[in-house]
């Protein structure tokens, strides 16, 4: 793991001092993450590298997880779906398995955070534990967007996040109304994580050619756990457009995360909808397989992140601060993060993301443009170290309720 004044070359000393001064102020105080995976997906993705972070700096974070079996997640997915707006059918039966195993949790975790840190909607009911914890504050971290959930869901879950000290969202618009206090954070990656670090040429060809990937023509990629909402046929029908016109193969490249049933379904119909062609490339990659992430990344010509409902989108910081051209949707996070024919092109439909890709493949210099901008906007607003600042304020803020503190 990288050390904190490794980031100073990045990001500059002050930005490094300002983060020691907080953790000093923290002193004292156990800061308890609690969501239920430890691989795949975006909150694990930055758990990874924040919790040893804050232990670096000094502050006692630590990071549980809650258990469940397949029915819970079943249950859970389909929530999330919905709580994207995604239509669910939600059955009575899901609510009561969910709050089974959220029993089952609330008597097996382990919970004795000052701060008790819980992260999307798995774990929300652990908060029944509140009232014998005296004294500890809970903060619910919403990784998704909420803003036009299915009411029968939100409604549930609006009970539990009623009891908490705060609730923090990943942007302005994907929040809710509620009667606690609200916190905006938005998400960062790790520069110097296997994910994002720089990396050799003759790394780069290692991992094309383990996949038999010849770079004579260019890459197009999507990397995204195997989901619906990601789109990866729509990736492909997006791609065939894209190719009558030039040259170019597709790397669809993603894992599974362990609570998400759905997505070995989801890569059997993306295998199917590629078919025969050679120059389709669909990668199951394990958990883990960050080298080969950065890699594939680095490897392509343009990035695409064709999701149809988006929390933040860390694939696409990802892709840019490798100063990648990007094609995203409009949705989610996107676009804090590509603001259109500035840091990357913005898309709506299948036909929008093939014109888009075409424009960008016959466009060499714009395209190169468009990533170096994507690279700096990165660097200012969505790095660990300014995520790091922001989670530590928002801990100091818990203390001090009557202070309003921007962030
Ligand atoms: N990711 C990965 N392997 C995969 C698919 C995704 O490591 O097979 C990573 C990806 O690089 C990113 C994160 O998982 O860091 C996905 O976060 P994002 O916000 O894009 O989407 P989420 O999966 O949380 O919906």
């Amino acid at each position: 793991m990288p050390k904190i004044t490794e980031y100073e070359p990045i990001v500059g000393p002050n930005t490094i001092e300002e983060l020691r001064l907080l953790a000093g102020k923290l002193q004292g105080k156990i800061i308890q993450n609690v969501n239920s995976t430890a691989v795949g997906g975006g909150v694990a993705e930055i758990l990874n590298h924040m919790v040893p972070l804050l232990q670096e700096l000094g502050v006692d974070a630590r990071w549980d997880f809650i258990k469940g079996g397949e029915s819970f997640f079943n249950a859970t997915k389909k929530f999330h779906n919905a709580l994207h707006g995604k239509p669910e059918e939600i059955t009575p039966h899901m609510f009561e398995t969910f709050m089974e195993t959220s029993q089952r949790n609330i008597d097996e975790v382990k919970m004795y955070g000052d701060v008790m840190l819980i992260h999307d909607p798995q774990p929300i009911a652990l908060v029944k534990k509140k009232d014998s914890m005296p004294g500890s504050k809970w903060i619910w971290r919403c990784h998704i967007d909420v803003s036009t959930p299915n009411k029968q869901v939100w409604d549930f879950l609006a009970s539990f996040i009623h009891q908490y000290d705060g609730a923090v969202f990943s942007a302005p618009g994907f929040s809710q109304p509620l009667p606690i206090r609200q916190f905006l954070i938005s998400p960062s990656i790790d520069p110097l994580s296997d994910k994002n670090k720089d990396l050799p040429q003759e790394a780069i060809d290692a991992v094309l050619e383990k996949y038999h990937i010849t770079n004579d023509k260019p890459i197009i990629t999507q990397v995204s756990r195997f989901d619906y909402l990601k789109d990866p046929i729509g990736v492909i029908e997006a791609y065939r457009l894209v190719k009558k016109r030039i040259n170019c193969q597709l790397i669809i490249a993603g894992g599974t995360a362990t609570d998400d049933p759905e997505s070995t379904r989801v890569f059997g119909e993306t295998r199917e909808a590629a078919g025969n062609d050679p120059d389709i490339h669909i990668l199951p990659v394990p958990s883990g397989s960050d080298l080969e992430i950065n890699a594939l990344q680095r490897a392509s010509t343009v990035i695409v992140q064709k999701s149809l409902r988006e929390g933040f989108g860390l694939t696409v910081t990802e892709a840019l601060w490798k100063a990648k051209p990007i094609v995203a949707s409009s949705t989610g996070g996107i676009p804090l993060q590509v603001k259109h024919k500035y840091s990357g092109l913005l898309c709506h439909s299948i036909s929008g993301a093939a014109f888009a890709i075409k424009q960008l493949l016959n466009s060499p210099e714009y395209a190169k443009r468009l990533g170096e901008n994507g690279r700096e906007h990165v660097r200012q607003n969505f790095l660990l170290t300014r995520h790091l600042k922001d989670y530590m304020l928002l801990f100091l803020s818990m203390y001090h309720p009557e202070d309003i503190i921007y962030l």
